[in-house]
Order: structure tokens, then C-alpha cells, then sequence
């Protein structure tokens, strides 16, 4: 296992069998010590803070696990309007962010002109701009490229064909793909990532999730545990594994190097520390919610997700403590 390590540690390259062999090792400590040696020596100490607004948590989808799925009837649903989303993007970039991240429920509401306006609003400041606001057609994808986002964020959650159709009826794998690729095409830096845990999920499908990461040349990777959440279909099913989450994480560290990690907060809310461990197991990127206080507690995707929450001050302190610090450029993919 150790000449395993060593082999992903300098050359970035595995094989399936090989993989799956790390993801079924017990002393995953030498494979997180192994992913923060490559993540210091390509991306170095520098941690890029993002900024994330939650700014809707209207979906037309139903995947079984997430709580804001279309058929939750209690969660009260909101919307942000402009000027609120404006005025935390303005607020943020005094604080010092320099990526802002809008994320939100499939929600057809904000249709392609509405979202236009917003993101020529929010690039009047000096940040980078990620969408995260699920599945859209090529077009539309295309316009928002054109009028300023600099970057994407639709994770595939699983490439098990079969589980995938059982977690998101009627959505189909094939287009969430094609999705991806369209947004490689169109330029976009293009983050994609999995669950970890799911029900039913295997050792080796997220060892085939790893290989697509990889195959997509994707610009940045978050994983994070399964949470079972309640008023969902899974609300009884086991949480994920957070040491098997640590490992995915790492393991795609040593595979792409010089790509930006985030240390979820999924981590975090499945165990105290989480973001620190994961931080020095291959992360080199923290996502602060910057979401108006009133509506944080209605943009539950899973439970105890706030309980996780961590301000620009604290996230700062605990960089100091693992000798790391905040990165001052917009942190984007820089290849090696
Ligand atoms: N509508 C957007 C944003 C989805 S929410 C999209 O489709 O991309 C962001 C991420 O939260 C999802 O991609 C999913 O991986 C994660 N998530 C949702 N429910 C979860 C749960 N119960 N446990 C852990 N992560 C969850």
C-alpha cells in the first residue's frame, strides 16, 4: 500500500483496481498525510475563501435527499431579491471576498434575463463569480459565461447510472453529463464533486466517480457525506461515512493536484473539526455562508447545516493555528 501511495503521490495516476484498493485501506493517515504534502507543494499554504449566497431555495427537482426538494411542504420557501443579493455582494467585498458563489434551488423563476441582470450587477465589483443553480440548456449557460460568470458548480452526485435513478427521479444522468461538458466547452472553470454514503452506494462506483473527475478535467472537486435529512424519502437512512469523505477527498488530491478542494461543510456538520482535518488532508478552499440571517435557517439541503457555519474572523484564526492563511488573489484553477 505504501508503494500505492508513493506511485499516486508522484505520478497522479491510478488505475480503477488501484483506487479502490486505497478507498478499502484502513490507515487512511498515510493517504492524508500523502494529499497535504501535494496539496502544499501545488497549490501551497494560500486558502481561498469564497463567499456563498443561498439566494433561493424554490426547486422544481425531487432528489430524495435533499431537503429542499419540490415535495417538502414544510420548509417555507424564499426568494432574494436583487437588491438584498447586491447589497451582501457589496457587503462581502468590503469584508475582503473575492469570489462570490450564488447558489440555489432549480428554480425557474430566476429564468436567463433575470439572472443576466444579477450577474452584470455583481461583476460592478471586483470578484470572481460562481453559479451554482443546477441543470440549464447550453444557451443559457453560454449567455451567462458572455455577460461575466467566471465559474460553475453542478455536481454530478453520483456516476452509478442506477443510483442516480433512483436518487433524482425523473432528471436523467445522461443530461447532468452532457451539462458538465457544455460547461467545460463554454469555458467556464468547472467544479463537480459526489455524495458520499448514499444508500446503496459502492466502493467501486466512487472509485468510478474519482476516474470521471479526472476524465472531465474538472477545475475543482467538493465531496461531502450523505446527511439524512428529515421530511425526504432517506430521512431514516444512515448519514455517510465522514473517514470514507476525508479519503474520496484525498485521493482525488493526489490525482489532480493542482486543483481547488474545498473543505465542505457537510465535514464539518458531520463531525467537530471536520474542516480543520479536511483542510490538512488535501483542501485548500473554505466556503463561508454569507446568506441574510433570516433565510439561512430555510436554505436546509440537510440537517444541522448551520450548526457548521463559520465567520470570516473565526475562519481566519483557524488558518493561523494550522499555519495556513487567507489567499488574497481570486483563487481561480491555476494549472500545473
Ligand atoms: N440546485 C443546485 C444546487 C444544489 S445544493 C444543483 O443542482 O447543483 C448543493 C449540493 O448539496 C448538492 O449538489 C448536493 O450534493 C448537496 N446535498 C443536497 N442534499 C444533501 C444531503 N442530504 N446531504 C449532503 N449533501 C447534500
Amino acid at each position: 500500500m505504501k508503494d500505492l501511495i508513493l506511485k499516486a503521490k508522484n505520478k497522479h495516476d491510478l488505475s480503477f483496481d488501484e483506487i479502490v484498493s486505497l478507498l478499502k485501506y484502513e490507515n487512511s493517515d498515510e493517504i492524508f498525510v500523502a494529499a497535504n504534502e501535494v496539496r502544499e507543494k501545488y497549490v501551497g499554504n494560500d486558502v481561498h475563501i469564497r463567499g456563498l449566497i443561498e439566494f433561493s431555495n424554490v426547486c422544481k427537482q425531487n432528489c430524495k435527499y435533499c431537503g429542499i426538494r419540490a415535495k417538502n411542504k414544510f420548509i417555507e420557501r424564499y426568494r432574494l431579491n436583487e437588491d438584498d443579493i447586491i447589497k451582501t455582494v457589496s457587503e462581502a467585498t468590503n469584508l475582503g471576498y473575492k469570489t462570490i458563489v450564488l447558489q440555489s434551488g432549480e428554480d425557474d423563476y430566476f429564468d436567463e434575463e433575470k439572472m443576466i441582470s444579477l450577474i452584470k450587477k455583481i461583476k460592478n465589483y471586483d470578484v470572481a463569480l460562481t453559479l451554482s443553480i443546477g441543470e440549464k440548456t447550453y444557451e443559457d449557460y453560454e449567455a451567462y459565461k458572455v455577460t461575466g460568470a467566471n465559474r460553475y458548480l453542478l455536481r454530478i452526485e453520483t456516476t452509478d447510472e442506477k443510483l442516480y435513478k433512483t436518487m433524482h427521479p425523473n432528471m436523467s444522468y445522461e443530461n447532468r453529463k452532457q451539462c458538465l461538458y457544455n460547461l467545460k466547452k463554454i469555458g467556464f472553470e468547472t467544479g463537480t464533486g459526489c455524495l458520499i454514503g448514499l444508500p446503496n452506494q459502492t466502493i467501486e462506483s466512487l472509485a468510478c466517480d474519482i476516474l470521471f473527475f479526472q476524465e472531465l478535467e474538472a477545475d475543482m472537486i467538493g465531496v461531502g457525506p450523505f446527511i439524512a435529512t428529515k421530511n425526504t424519502p432517506l430521512e431514516k437512512d444512515l448519514n455517510g461515512d465522514i473517514s470514507l469523505s476525508f479519503k474520496v477527498m484525498a485521493i482525488i488530491r493526489l490525482l489532480m493536484p493542482d486543483i481547488n478542494i474545498p473543505a465542505t461543510t457537510a465535514m464539518e456538520t458531520l463531525l467537530d473539526d471536520g474542516r480543520k482535518i479536511a483542510l490538512q488532508s488535501g483542501a485548500n478552499v473554505v466556503m463561508i455562508n454569507i446568506t441574510p440571517q433570516i433565510y439561512r435557517l430555510k436554505y436546509n439541503i440537510y440537517d444541522n447545516k448551520n450548526k457548521a457555519s463559520i465567520s470570516y474572523c473565526e475562519i481566519e484564526k483557524l488558518l493561523n493555528s494550522i499555519n495556513r492563511k487567507i489567499a488574497s488573489g481570486f483563487g481561480s484553477h491555476k494549472k500545473s
